[in-house]
């Protein structure tokens, strides 16, 4: 069927208002945060509810046309990039937040519903949502858990996978799943959801996640700390860790704070800087006080840490996380080269040296900025492009580089994407993560889901 055909199909399943052609909307929302990738889809719709979702499926079967999913588009993989013709199922129209159940402290929403909603939605009811990240005013429930988001509290709390309690989806055979019906038990055979999760939309559309909320956490404080060197790192976090509640430990390197002041106009939080920066809020009482400070002291006088901030109220504490949330913002101008990578913590300064040398190797002359959520093991290693390269020079010479990056990161039995997922940007270096016959298992399951393979295309393999 030609394009126009289908378009009118689709303008009989969703109404004219809810089908969008025109040059401006298919450059908006044929892509995410990637910029490698012409836009080029054929065209956006708007489904509202499951029926719509289903009716758009099949038509996509019956005329072997691709289908990718849209969620807020702030996706750093190009999971959400349209970029052959496929048509994008935006679900910002499927937004509602549908019952909430105070008991079993579960909130159903559709797959539209922005997480920063849901966050506020929690608070509201004397609960907390704990996933969040940087982009959480823009991004979806549902994008959220197609790409298994991670973000700051993970160290605490997890990623988005352990507050999914149930799931509906549509498969990209057409059929509608409903995947655990919010039970905190049930062993009765594959729990199907969980594949889903982090699916990066190859499978199906999720179309209602059964979200749960836990209790909100007792006072928190943030700390800043300015260390020596970066071989500190594993050493400070293994102090804190096993002494206190920490709900986040984040860390960024002196460049990266040099491109928050002049981006942000905040003036440095130390008169004197340090190489690296350590960030860490923890849940707050006099015991938990008593041991960060014994901790902080020991390693001041080891001269391991140079100097520290406690933040003394809320306000202090959010002045104190700006250092760390707007770093990606902060260089986002400079069209960097991103690796989202993770090792075992413990292996974090081991591989920082090797990756380091390796880096003013491959990137002589580039600037290399790091930060990340190092209490996971995972680093944002950002390569920053220079005024004088053109941005597909650049980008080709970095994609060949980092073979040599992925290789290193399999020696450590790391991944090459640790939250924002493979999308399009990473799937040529899959195999440094995966096995091959786990990439085969993998593709058999998505045979079986999107026989016809029109779930988002050429995404993740
Ligand atoms: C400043 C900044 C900070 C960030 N920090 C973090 C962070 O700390 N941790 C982290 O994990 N990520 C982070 N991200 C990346 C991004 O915000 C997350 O990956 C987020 O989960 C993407 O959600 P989205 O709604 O924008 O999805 P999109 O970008 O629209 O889509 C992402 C993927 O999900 C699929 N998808 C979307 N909706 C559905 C659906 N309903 N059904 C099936 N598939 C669907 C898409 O096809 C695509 O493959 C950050 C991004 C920015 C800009």
């Amino acid at each position: 069927m030609k394009s126009f055909a289908i378009i009118s199909e689709l303008i009989k399943i969703l109404g004219e208002k809810n089908v969008l052609a025109d040059e401006e909307s298919r450059s908006i929302y044929g892509k995410d945060l990637t910029k490698n990738f012409k836009p080029d889809p054929m065209v956006i719709v708007f489904p509202k509810n499951e029926q719509e979702v289903i009716n758009i499926v099949q038509l996509a079967n019956a005329t072997n046309t691709g289908i990718v999913p849209s969620g807020g588009r702030t996706g750093y993989s190009g999971g959400a990039v349209s970029a052959s013709k496929e048509i994008v199922v935006s679900l910002e129209k499927f937004n509602r937040i549908l019952s909430f159940n105070s008991i079993d402290r579960q909130v159903k929403c559709e797959p539209g519903v922005i997480t920063k909603t849901i966050q506020d939605f929690a608070l509201n009811n004397n609960l907390h949502y704990p996933v969040d990240f940087s982009s959480s005013s823009s991004s979806q429930i549902g994008g959220n858990i197609a790409t298994n988001a991670g973000g700051i509290k993970v160290i605490r709390y997890g990623s988005t996978r352990n507050w999914i309690a149930g799931l509906k989806v549509i498969t990209g055979n057409g059929e509608l799943l409903n995947l655990n019906t919010g039970l905190a038990k049930n062993n009765s055979g594959y729990d199907l959801r969980h594949l889903f999760i982090g699916s990066e939309g190859t499978l199906g559309i999720i179309t209602e996640a059964t979200v749960q909320l836990t209790t909100i956490p007792h006072e928190t404080k943030v700390l800043l700390l300015g260390v020596s060197s970066k071989d500190h790192i594993t050493k400070i976090f293994n102090s804190f860790k096993s002494m206190s509640q920490i709900i986040a430990f984040e860390f960024f390197s002196e460049l990266a704070m040099q491109h928050i002041l002049r981006k942000t106009k905040l003036e440095h939080p130390f008169s004197i800087a340090s190489s690296f920066y350590i960030l860490i809020e923890y849940e707050s009482n006099d015991a938990q006080d008593k041991i960060c400070l014994e901790i902080l002291e020991k390693y001041l006088r080891e001269k391991i840490i140079n100097d520290a901030i406690f933040s003394s109220n809320i306000s202090q504490a959010k002045k104190l996380w700006r250092f760390r949330e707007e770093i990606s913002m902060s260089i986002s101008e400079y069209s960097p080269y991103k690796y989202d990578i993770a090792v075992l913590p413990s292996n974090i300064a081991a591989f920082m040296n090797d990756a380091n040398r390796l880096l003013h190797e491959i990137y002589p002359d580039m600037e290399i900025i790091w930060f990340g959520h190092v209490g996971d093991g995972n680093l944002h290693l950002n390569i920053l492009k220079p005024a004088k390269w053109l941005k597909e020079d650049f980008v080709s010479y970095c994609n060949l580089k980092s073979h040599e990056v992925y290789r290193l990161i399999h020696a450590y039995e790391g991944t090459i994407s640790a939250e924002h997922g493979v999308g399009l940007l990473k799937k040529s270096f899959l195999h440094y993560t995966k096995e091959k016959n786990e990439i085969s298992y993998m593709r058999a399951i998505k045979k079986i889901f999107d026989p016809k393979n029109i779930m988002n295309p050429g995404k993740i393999f």
